[in-house]
């Protein structure tokens, strides 16, 4: 979608700090992060939030959490912990309506999320 932010990102039109990409899936530090480590795992496909994930994006999906496992331990959060976040509609706060993952970790974080 051309005027969809992330895409842009996915597209490199839009310039992005990548920690990790391959053929389906991209990820790249959030610009406002809210912990030390704050990374967001994108599709390539523009899906626009959890409510359009299809059955053709099943190993999609699962491998968006097998990037998120692997980017915790790289970035040395497995050990102490860390979320996976998605953020769905207006009381969730979605503001990009690509989905992402975020990945947060390096500081002790409270439940439940406010
Ligand atoms: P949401 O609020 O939709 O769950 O998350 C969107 C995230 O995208 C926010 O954490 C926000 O800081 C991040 N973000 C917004 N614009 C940009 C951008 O241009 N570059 C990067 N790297 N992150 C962005
Ligand atoms: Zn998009």
């Amino acid at each position: 979608m051309s005027d969809c932010l992330f895409c842009g990102i996915v597209d490199g039109k839009i310039k992005a700090n990548v920690v990790y990409q391959n053929e389906r899936v991209v990820a790249f530090r959030d610009i406002s992060p809210k912990a030390p480590v704050h990374i967001l795992i994108i599709p390539r496909k523009h899906v626009i939030s959890v409510l359009d994930v299809e059955a053709s994006d099943h190993a999609l999906i699962g491998e968006i959490f097998q990037v998120a496992g692997r980017l915790a331990r790289e970035q040395g959060i497995a050990d102490s912990g860390f979320r996976v976040v998605v953020n769905s509609g207006p009381d969730a706060g979605q503001s990009v309506f690509h989905l992402h993952y975020h990945l947060i970790g390096g500081r002790q974080m409270a439940w439940p999320p406010g």
